[in-house]
């Protein structure tokens, strides 16, 4: 039988509360228990997919082509276990359920209402998760803050949840933040009490109180929560700003928390195995040496945009014993190759993830330009195949004004352009080349060794354009490799340059299934021919 357990967040958003769910997680999953995790957003977008990242982070995209939150990249990077469409739901997608039914004559004669229509869709939700993976546990996130008008329903959903489950099957854990005042060296518990007070006055009485916190919670706040808010003092857990977000289980652990949800549950507590978990996040941590990796895109102030490149790189600096220290390169001031020299000096690798859009795309040709004329290892990801090519074909083959017809319709060479099967697509949202697909690797190249010789991978897609194959002669007969294929052989995936010591991109996304455990092997690839590269200096410096 699935036990449930449902997460809130309270005072601010961005709290970290996928940290939690996930790392709770994490600490189910050690201790050998199946776990599922949703995470239930109150916005109106059907799906994230159509959000500017600069407003809501990364789009996660999952193997079977969901456009979802970026939590359920935390999820899968913790749990160690695959998301899909049915791990995420908005308040959009729930009401456009319910009016298609609705159109349909479902409710026919009847007044379709927030409760129990909306409120049994986002119920219905949880149980599909459920009966689709029959978990253990059901860890449910509602996003947002308690408080929110638009999260009432989800609220509401969840109390009439935990009375339907049982007590013993259901319980809720409130996140919520202390602020700290410098001037007085205090931690403030008021706001925390007024959001339980909230949460208790839509019916819900949290079992568990998390407080995020930036200094250790004293006895004195930990006896004032635990009063104010209904719980018990060991019920309230301390979640500490922390060096490194995969140090959260461990300090989660620390404080019993597992053993206390396991007990309100009536599971059994096991000894959890975070051997191998432990192992590489202190690899992380106790990194000495330091590369610095040029991430150019156009969210450069957010680092949630690029989260999933972020946490890829630390995994496969982790690995080698290195840190990452991220330079954020506007690509908007790389207007000239001189701008690019002078941004570039002391990186030590260079990324140009995923985008749309022509805004920083020149910038972006000069990065790479520069990378490949200098041999900087560099990986390009989707948008940053698409621009490697561009720049080849400019620089390389000569062909002046290259381009994608995503940015300049009128092109004289055309060398990125539309899917044939994306021209007659009208709609935005859910329309593009989405989720996991195939990829054959060419004998021979440096992708199939990186690839440990695999003849085909699996990879995530997000795309709407892809290299036109009217030009792959002439790139290649000007020393571009086409590495990875589709298996018919009509979509390129992945091009590398073979005079450099590591000059790949790909048209998928690598960086939704690197782990901390299992750093992925392109990053991996970048990050060891850049240390090459800095060791090799640091001899002829000596
Ligand atoms: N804008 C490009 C396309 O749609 C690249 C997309 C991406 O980088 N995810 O093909």
């Amino acid at each position: 039988m699935t036990k449930y357990i449902f997460i809130t967040g309270g005072v601010v958003s961005s709290l970290g509360k996928g940290i939690v769910g996930a790392s709770l997680g994490k600490l189910l999953v050690a201790r050998g228990y199946k776990v599922s995790m949703l995470k239930l957003d109150p916005y109106i977008n059907v799906d994230p997919g159509t959000m500017n990242p600069f407003q809501h982070g990364e789009v996660f995209v999952t193997d079977d082509g969901a456009e979802t939150d970026l939590d359920l990249g935390h999820y899968e990077r913790f749990t160690d276990t695959m998301a899909g469409k049915l791990n995420n739901a908005t308040a959009g997608n729930v009401y456009h359920r319910v009016i298609e039914e609705e159109r349909v004559g479902h409710y026919l004669g009847g007044t379709v209402q927030v409760i129990p229509h909306i409120t049994n869709e986002i119920k219905r939700r949880i149980t599909l998760l459920q009966q689709a993976t029959n978990p253990d546990f059901e860890i449910v996130e509602i996003g947002g803050t308690v408080g929110d008008i638009e999260s009432l329903p989800f609220i509401e959903a969840i109390r009439q949840f935990k009375i339907e489950a049982g007590l013993q099957n259901a319980i809720s854990i409130h996140v919520t933040l202390l602020p700290y005042l410098p001037t007085s060296g205090e931690l403030k518990t008021k706001p925390s009490q007024h959001s339980v007070y909230t949460l208790r006055s839509y019916g819900i009485q949290p079992e568990m109180v998390v407080c995020r916190t930036q200094v250790p919670l004293g006895a004195d706040e930990r006896d004032k929560i635990a009063l104010f808010c209904s719980v018990p003092k060991e019920c309230v857990i301390e979640c500490k700003d922390m060096k490194t977000i995969y140090d959260v289980p461990m300090a989660l652990e620390e404080q019993g928390m597992t053993k206390i949800v396991l007990d309100l549950l009536k599971m059994e507590n096991k000894t959890p195995d975070m051997s191998s978990w432990i192992n590489q996040v202190n690899k992380m941590k106790n990194a000495k040496e330091e590369l610095t990796v040029a991430l150019a895109g156009k969210y450069t102030s957010l680092c949630d945009a690029y989260i999933s490149v972020v946490e890829s790189l630390k995994h496969a600096g982790g690995e080698f014993g290195y840190k990452i220290k991220l330079k954020m390169l506007a690509t908007e001031e790389c207007i000239s190759m001189e701008d690019v020299k002078e941004k570039m000096q002391g990186v030590d690798a260079l990324v140009v993830p995923g985008g749309f859009g022509v805004r920083g795309i020149e910038g972006k040709l000069n990065t790479i330009r520069y990378a490949r004329e200098n041999n900087i290892p560099f990986l390009g990801l989707c948008l940053g195949l698409q621009c490697a090519v561009i720049e080849f074909a400019r620089n390389v083959c000569g062909l002046e004004g290259a381009n994608s017809v995503e940015f300049d319709k009128d092109s004289p060479y055309k060398v990125v352009d539309l899917m044939l099967e994306q021209k007659d697509i009208a709609g935005y949202g859910g329309t593009m080349r989405l989720g996991s697909y195939p990829c054959h690797l060419i004998e021979g190249t440096k992708a199939k060794e990186i690839y440990n010789n695999n003849e085909t991978i699996y990879e995530r897609h997000r795309h709407r354009y892809e290299v036109n194959n009217d030009y792959i002669e002439t790139l290649t007969k000007n020393g571009l490799i086409i590495s990875g294929t589709s298996p018919n052989g009509h979509l390129v995936e992945m091009v590398e340059y073979p005079k450099n010591d590591y000059h790949i991109a790909c048209q998928f996304h690598p960086e939704f299934k690197s782990r901390p455990t299992e750093p992925h092997p392109l990053f991996m690839g970048l990050i060891k021919a850049a240390i090459s590269q800095k060791k090799k200096a640091k001899e002829l410096c000596k």
